[in-house]
């Protein structure tokens, strides 16, 4: 169509959290699809609402290594998870993070403390701070570099962020900016800085039924709109 191909889908979730399906439909999903590999990465523990911890998350790990040996061979299951800001340079990332596949760190809301507004960190505050895109870029970049995050998901949701510096900074550590395809967070002008910087982009589905999984549409528009194939490291070329 486009002539480029996504061949991996590095964030979807799963009934552990918030979505519908299971991994194995999230997996049988992506065989259908024609996918190489396929994450599962649900909500980190410190999502106060949707966030996977102890037990819970330790099953779900321990159900994405069978599922790894089971299709081995058909496609990659990957174990991945996606991290919260929690605050200022901080995520909720787990002890054994080197048992990850994939660590994806977001901006989300419902996380503890719930108005961190209110603490002065991010923004219009109580206390007289303005939200200062800049600042919440470094927030989110000093997280993403302690829990060493592969890939920073939907820049600018919820919190908007100096895309020009954080796409600069990614480009430095090798962490990857998300064109989400749920929600596409980047407009095309900031696609384009984002390569202009040389840093690379990934498209996944932030899937949370199996039906998604796989679904590149208004990723793909987007980063046709920019010409930004290039840059896109979960693709490539297709005659
Ligand atoms: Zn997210
Ligand atoms: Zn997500």
């Amino acid at each position: 169509m486009n002539g480029y191909k996504v061949f991996q889908d590095l964030h979807t979730h799963t009934y552990y959290s918030h979505g519908k399906g299971s991994p194995r439909e999230n997996v049988l999903a992506a065989i259908e699809c024609g996918l190489e590999a396929v994450a599962v990465s649900e909500h980190g523990p410190g999502h106060f609402t949707f966030g996977v911890r102890g037990k819970k998350l330790q099953r779900l790990g321990e159900e994405l290594i069978s599922l790894r040996r089971e299709f081995e061979g058909k496609i990659n299951v990957l174990r991945g998870l996606e991290l919260n800001v929690m605050d200022f340079g901080r995520s909720d990332c787990p002890e054994n993070r080197g048992d990850y596949d994939v660590i994806i760190l977001g901006y989300h809301k419902s996380v503890p403390p719930f108005n961190r507004h209110a603490l002065g960190i991010w923004g219009e505050s109580l206390l007289g701070i303005k939200n200062d895109p800049h600042r919440n870029a470094e927030g989110i970049l000093a997280a993403a570099e302690k829990c060493r995050a592969d890939i920073i998901s939907h820049p600018n949701l919820y919190l908007k962020v100096d895309i020009p510096y954080m796409a600069e900074c990614c480009r430095q550590l090798g962490i990857l900016l998300e064109v989400n395809s749920s929600r596409v967070t980047l407009s095309e002008e900031e696609i384009r800085i984002i390569c202009k910087a040389g840093c690379g982009l990934v498209i996944s589905s932030d899937a949370h039924t199996p039906a998604r999984v796989g679904d590149f549409a208004l990723a793909s528009e987007a980063v046709t709109r920019a010409d930004a194939w290039d840059f896109v490291k979960n693709a490539r070329k297709v005659q």
